[in-house]
């Protein structure tokens, strides 16, 4: 028998540090735009000297606006069985970014909009063989 293991739904994309859940991004030394997912290269028109740094970022924002996935989305997406609606927003973080990413609830009908948000690491699918997938998403605090 083996040990069920928790694994990140994509590599590189968030991560538990020590200070808490983070997204790993990258923020242009030049001009300050932060990217999230990583960047390779600044898309800022107006920075002629494309410099990236990796960044973290989180764990606040603020829900801008969100809706109720009540329907089953269609692959890839990966869900448990049966099915439960679930919120999914955008959250727009301090540093600059506006992220798209589910909204941790427990009743998705009880999502209130412009309310503070705290990103968390939690459960995304369980695979077929007993493996807990992760993702990022954003409580509502
Ligand atoms: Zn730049």
């Amino acid at each position: 028998m083996t040990t069920p293991t928790t694994t990140p739904v994509a590599e590189g994309l968030f991560a538990e540090t020590a200070a808490g859940p983070r997204l790993l991004g990258s923020k242009c030394t030049t001009c300050e735009t932060p990217y999230f997912p990583k960047a390779a290269i600044c898309h800022n028109p107006n920075c002629n000297d494309s410099k990236l740094e990796d960044a973290e970022f989180g764990p606040h924002g603020k829900l801008w606006s969100y809706t109720v996935q009540y329907y089953p989305p269609p692959p890839p997406a990966k869900y448990d069985e049966p099915y439960k609606p679930y919120a999914i927003g955008l959250i727009d973080l301090p540093e600059g970014l506006r992220v798209l990413a589910q909204v941790s609830t427990v009743d998705p009908e009880s999502t209130v909009g412009g309310a503070d948000v705290e990103l968390v690491i939690e459960r995304l699918y369980t695979s077929p063989e007993g493996n807990e997938v992760t993702t990022f998403k954003f409580r509502q605090s």
